[in-house]
């Protein structure tokens, strides 16, 4: 195969470059990882937004976090975040406030 570096021609087999030494691979270099972004990936996003559903209190203290950061994607995602625990913690005070309320009513 031809050497990427200085254009020689080996043979397939060969492993190296026979005029430079540059190691020869059939296989594509590895592409390079991802860059991460500075915002928010989606994963985090719904990973956060299961969290805040979950365990409330997460989702508040991370989408106040979040919200001061400087990024646009970071403050929406946080007022999501935010919003949601808030909601969850909600719901959660209304349920069990109903499941007390059962509870009592059945003694
Ligand atoms: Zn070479």
């Amino acid at each position: 195969m031809v050497c990427p570096r200085c254009g020689n021609a080996n043979p397939e087999v060969a492993q190296f470059c026979g005029k430079c030494g540059t190691a020869l691979s059939s296989r594509p270099q590895p592409a390079d990882p991802p860059v991460p972004k500075s915002g928010v990936s989606s994963e985090m996003k719904v990973g956060m937004i299961i969290a805040s559903i979950v365990i409330p209190v997460v989702g508040v203290i991370m989408g106040i976090v979040y919200m001061n950061s400087p990024d646009p994607d970071r403050k929406a995602a946080g007022r999501t975040w935010l919003l949601i625990g808030v909601v969850a913690f909600v719901i959660y005070c209304i349920l069990s406030g109903a499941l007390n309320n059962l509870m009592q009513g059945n003694t």
